[in-house]
């Protein structure tokens, strides 16, 4: 049985590492604003080349958060990807504003200019540019269209650690960028966690005080906030993860390439392209495959777990139904949401395995 994920096998390589970091908490007892949440805080912002990070306690609040501190609320427009995850959409809605659904680029199915430019209305108060699946949106693009127009920036980088875009790691272009710590994201806790990063010394201060009941020391409420504080446990676990960090990205790559290779020959199916100034960091390798939904069960019979990311885009989950949204505006998003596939691709993964894979997919397609 190959698994989607196999968390287990990442344990095992750094299981002492692991005992160790949370052995150290729970001696100190400082299961919340532990000294190494401090420490994630600086080792990751180092890391990235940014001035601030700030930790919450998930991806999707850290969204809510940025859009908070950027002032977001009531009659506003944010201008989301119809095809991502669903938090990029919601975390507008918790603000009283309303997400505002982009066609995603078939190229790489992530939002680009045009789109966009076509979605902008006097309300629009700013963008969410989501790297999906770890392959980098052309942020330098979207950042100048955003200048030009005075709107703000986010990027969404909870599948995107240290992915590039030209010679910088994404999460440098946007007002504020967020990231998950998901446990099967690259970067994953043992549990949830998240956090934002900008380089605005006043936006940084902004976020951490809405992450903190509105203080930044007990009693200090500047103004209200919520409770979204990434515990000392999950700093720690990330603290003994980041130096791995780029091994597993690079691990992943060498995964994305022998796919490549072993399915180039198959014309019923499309592998990930990779624009030519991103490195990709594959958080998750997507195929796009004729009789999707066949193969994955025909896979699954054979002992092999995929996932689709995502089965529905935006626009048609129940929640936004309402907006009365045909599949003709969103052609790509369309598409997507019945081609799509993801294959399990976690560092850990050997070729014998991404063999085996590749082998039973050929066999699909010659039944
Ligand atoms: C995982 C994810 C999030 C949300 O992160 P959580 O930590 O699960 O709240 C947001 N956006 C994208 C694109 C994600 O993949």
């Amino acid at each position: 049985m190959i698994r989607f994920f196999d968390l287990q096998r990442q344990h095992r390589t750094i299981e002492s590492q692991i005992t160790s970091a949370l052995s150290s908490v729970i001696s100190s007892s400082q299961y919340l604003k532990g000294e190494q949440v401090k420490q994630f805080e600086i080792a990751f912002a180092d890391l990235l080349g940014s001035k601030h990070c700030v930790t919450t306690a998930n991806g999707t609040d850290s969204l809510y958060l940025a859009l908070k501190a950027l002032k977001v609320s009531a009659g506003d427009e944010v201008i989301v990807p119809a095809f991502t995850w669903i938090s990029d959409a919601s975390a507008v809605s918790m603000c009283g504003a309303v997400p505002v659904f982009v066609d995603v680029d078939k190229s790489d199915y992530t939002i680009h200019r045009r789109n966009v430019e076509a979605k902008i209305s006097s309300r629009t108060k700013g963008i969410i540019a989501v790297h999906l699946y770890g392959h980098g949106a052309p942020i330098h693009d979207l950042r100048q269209l955003c200048n030009d127009r005075k709107l703000f920036m986010i990027e969404d980088c909870a599948q995107a650690h240290l992915t590039k875009v030209g010679d910088n790691y994404v999460g440098l272009s946007g007002d504020i960028s967020t990231f998950s710590f998901y446990p099967t994201k690259n970067l994953g806790a043992y549990g949830d966690a998240g956090c934002i990063v900008t380089n605005d010394s006043i936006l940084a201060e902004k976020c951490r005080r809405l992450a903190n009941h509105g203080a930044l020391v007990k009693n200090d409420h500047m103004l209200e906030g919520i409770n979204s504080r990434m515990d000392t446990i999950q700093a720690a676990v990330l603290l003994a993860k980041l130096p791995f960090l780029k091994t597993w990205n690079h691990q992943r790559a060498i995964n994305a390439s022998l796919y490549n290779l072993y399915l180039k020959e198959i014309s019923q199916l499309i592998t990930p392209s990779v624009r030519a100034d991103t490195i990709h960091t594959f958080h998750i390798y997507a195929i796009r495959a004729n009789h999707r939904n066949e193969l994955k069960a025909f896979l699954a019979e054979n002992g092999i777990q995929t996932e689709i990311h995502y089965p529905a885009a935006l626009p048609f989950v129940e929640p936004y139904k309402p907006f009365g949204h045909t599949p003709a505006e969103f052609p790509v998003s369309d598409q997507l949401q019945h081609e799509i596939l993801s294959l399990p691709i976690y560092p850990e993964l050997t070729e014998d395995e991404i063999v085996y894979i590749c082998d039973k997919i050929k066999e699909f397609y010659k039944k």
